[in-house]
């Protein structure tokens, strides 16, 4: 790994829209970067075919982008973690994109940041957004580019995942991985980070709701990961997983 001490980990989310990253891991983000871990998301589009404003307040169609990247901006900020990556797609014409070119520019961002764990979505995107199975596939690629065995340069590939019965409930057409919850991450001391951060997503209805739903619901309160296929198969041993199921 580019990093096994448990000092100095790098923490690297690749998503489709703003508010992704803060559905699958804000409370994750929060606890490593308040223990001084480096914290960073790559944003693919600037989610311009999302609701226009919540509780009264109106957003032209053609300023959303901007607003949700504001408010991705300011979210980062109270996550400690670093200013996002904005690729700059336009939401919806990810999928048109060439998966090699989209993974080449996540490429370029990996070997910038040499990350340790690398979390993007699964095979299904949980909701099946196009742009979110875009993103999974092009992250795939480039994490296959950027491995190598040797130690150097091989981190954990990691997928937001969803228990079988919560999964069904909500009629997600998840893939097989995206059940499996091999990091489960209790994040009842950051829990209000997370909702703080939806509801700055004033721009958005379903953030909104899901912070409504997070507020209501009792703990404990966690987030949880697949280990990917692509990851190596002495995962377990890898000193990053040990601590993130300390965290
Ligand atoms: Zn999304």
């Amino acid at each position: 790994m580019t990093s096994t001490n448990k000092e100095n980990i790098v923490w690297l989310g690749v998503y489709g829209h703003p508010d992704d990253e803060t559905s699958a891991s804000a409370g994750t983000m929060v606890k490593l970067s308040g223990e001084g871990h480096q914290v960073y998301v790559i944003t693919a589009t600037g989610g311009e075919l999302g609701t226009l404003g919540t509780g009264g307040t109106k957003i032209r169609r053609e300023d959303l982008a901007s607003v949700r990247e504001s408010e991705l901006k300011a979210n980062m900020k109270a996550y400690g973690a670093n200013p996002p990556f904005m690729l700059r797609y336009v939401d919806q014409e990810l999928e048109k994109e060439d998966s090699e070119v989209l993974a080449i520019k996540i490429l370029d961002i990996m070997h910038l940041v040499e990350p340790d764990v690398v979390s993007t979505f699964g095979p299904s995107g949980i909701s099946n957004h196009p742009d979110h199975i875009a993103i999974h596939k092009s992250t795939l690629i480039a994490y296959k580019k950027y491995f190598n065995p040797t130690g150097e340069n091989s981190p954990l590939l990691i997928y937001p995942s969803i228990p079988e019965d919560i999964a069904e409930m909500y009629n997600l057409q998840l893939s097989a991985v995206e059940k499996n919850m091999d990091l489960t991450i209790g994040i009842d001391d950051t829990i209000g980070y997370k909702i703080e951060g939806l509801k700055n997503y004033k721009s958005q209805e379903d953030a909104q709701e899901f912070a409504a739903h997070l507020s209501e619901r009792k703990g404990p309160h966690f987030e949880s990961f697949a280990v990917s296929d692509s990851s190596p198969n002495d995962w377990e041993s890898y000193p990053v997983v040990d601590y993130l199921r300390s965290l």
